[in-house]
């Protein structure tokens, strides 16, 4: 039986705005749409199982492997096996390493993708998860808004993947330029829009373009951070990591530095396919309406969002809380809302949260430098930290994998400041310099930004 999708949203009867979606959808088409008809989130009616021996199995196996394991539970019956396996290639063909920074704790470097954060790793899949269910003989236009690395993540993605165009919006000034320069010279079939106003302009003109019907016949597509499409290969990691270090039936404890908790709900979702997760370990930054939560049980999101050294993590009211509710028994709308509160008793045996301000973030980077002379950034920081906090209410021998996120050399500054070293680019950010390829500037007026897309997208392949 195949796997269908509910919305976070379906019980939500006499709630003013929302008109429930009741009904359920395939994989691909929640892939397509990205979110529900009532702005809930797609879940899966069904989590399918891996036995430990399947796990076990992958043991000094690529990574690959791990994620045509994990993609065909999810998705045997709406892809070929041909087509994952090509899908899974093509996505991995970069490292993982697992770093031993002590006895039976490790770093996980999610940071060695093409844009050097661990996004790479959803987008990358997803995207070519989307090439393979577009409509026939037709192209798919991704419109994305950014305000920085998701929309170099994504456009690096999409690139040269067969039959979609990617059209990217940015606020001129408010990227770095190092981020300028990523999303500026990507080439091919991703084009960057260089807009004059703010990351929230962008984000509007994004949203109108959606709703025009002139626009319809170009087959527009959001590659949004909710997307399920997105949440998928953020499981895989989890149980590679797992297979990889485990030396008999153990239980192992995960840290992941949490914004939107996209990546935290993928080691939800590992350990609910049979993954023996202990604890999941969700440090945020300053914005701590989480850990305040799971303390108290009583939510409130924090608006407007606290601005932190660990930018990526900025968030106020995470995206994917209402997954998590949902999973928990519970419901928490997209504004921050809650309907119903979900089973703390059950949340708290699984989950363990913390706050970790700027200055243990700073502090963090420089203990683990001079203890270990491991290299951490901003936010694989926070997450040492909150292992650190876990550790010390709960001191126990357990295999303990905190993830690296991003590269170091993205924050010279920071790492110079703290260290008083530089750390070289990745390789796959080596050259950026010398890359070419400019932006096309447009004004914050939806007209000239659809006179943009009428003249340049294409419809057929
Ligand atoms: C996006 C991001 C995060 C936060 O991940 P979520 O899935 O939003 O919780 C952490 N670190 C880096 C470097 C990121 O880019």
């Amino acid at each position: 039986m195949s796997i269908r999708y509910y919305s976070t949203n379906r019980n939500l009867k006499n709630v003013a705005g929302i008109t429930p979606f009741t009904g359920k959808v395939s994989f691909k088409e929640a892939l397509l749409k990205g979110q529900a008809s009532d702005e809930g989130l797609f879940m899966p009616d069904t989590i399918p199982q891996l036995s430990l021996k399947e796990i076990q199995k992958m043991k000094g196996k690529p990574y690959s492997d791990t994620a045509l394991l994990v993609s065909k539970a999810f998705l045997a019956d709406e892809f070929p096996l041909e087509n994952l396996k090509k899908v899974v290639k093509d996505s991995y063909n970069y490292p993982v390493p697992l770093e031993k920074v002590k006895p039976k704790t490790y770093i996980m470097r999610l940071d060695q993708g093409p844009t050097a954060s661990f996004k790479d790793f959803a987008a990358r899949m997803m995207a070519r998860l989307m090439s393979n269910c577009r409509p026939k003989g037709e192209r798919l236009n991704i419109l994305v808004a950014t305000s920085g690395d998701t929309g170099s993540a994504v456009g690096e993605a999409f690139k040269g993947v067969a039959g979609i165009d990617v059209t990217i919006l940015y606020p001129e000034a408010e990227v770095s330029n190092m981020q300028k320069k990523q999303l500026d010279t990507i080439g091919g079939n991703v084009q960057a829009l260089s807009a004059a106003g703010k990351f929230d302009d962008c984000q509007n003109l994004v949203k109108q373009a959606f709703s025009d019907p002139d626009l319809v016949k170009f087959n527009l597509t959001s590659a949004n951070s909710i997307n399920f499409g997105r949440i998928l290969p953020q499981i895989i990691y989890y149980i590679y990591a797992y297979a990889q270090l485990m030396e008999r039936d153990e239980q192992v404890i995960f840290s992941v530095p949490s914004g939107n908790f996209g990546n935290a709900l993928g080691c939800e979702y590992a350990r609910r396919m049979g993954l023996p997760v202990a604890k999941l370990v969700m440090p945020t930054n300053e914005n701590d309406e989480f850990p305040i939560f799971m303390a108290t049980g009583i939510y409130k999101k924090v608006s407007p969002s606290r601005a932190c050294i660990s930018n990526a993590m900025n968030v106020g009211h995470p995206s994917n809380l209402a997954r998590f509710f949902n999973l928990y028994d519970g419901t928490v709308d997209r504004v921050g809302q809650v309907h119903k509160y979900p089973d703390m008793e059950e949340m708290r045996r699984y989950i363990f949260s913390v706050s970790v301000t700027d200055k243990q973030t700073r502090e963090t980077i420089k203990i683990v430098y001079k203890k270990y002379k491991v290299i951490l950034e901003q936010h694989g920081a926070v997450g040492w930290a909150g292992l650190v906090e876990y550790f010390k209410k709960y001191p126990e021998e357990k295999l303990a994998v905190c993830l690296e996120t991003a590269h170091p050399a993205k924050f010279p500054e920071e790492i110079q400041k703290l260290l008083g070293l530089t750390m070289p680019l990745p390789d796959s950010m080596k050259n950026i310099d010398q890359r070419k390829g400019s932006a096309v500037s447009i004004s914050n007026d939806f007209s000239d930004f659809k006179k943009y897309l009428q003249k340049n997208l294409k419809i057929k392949e």
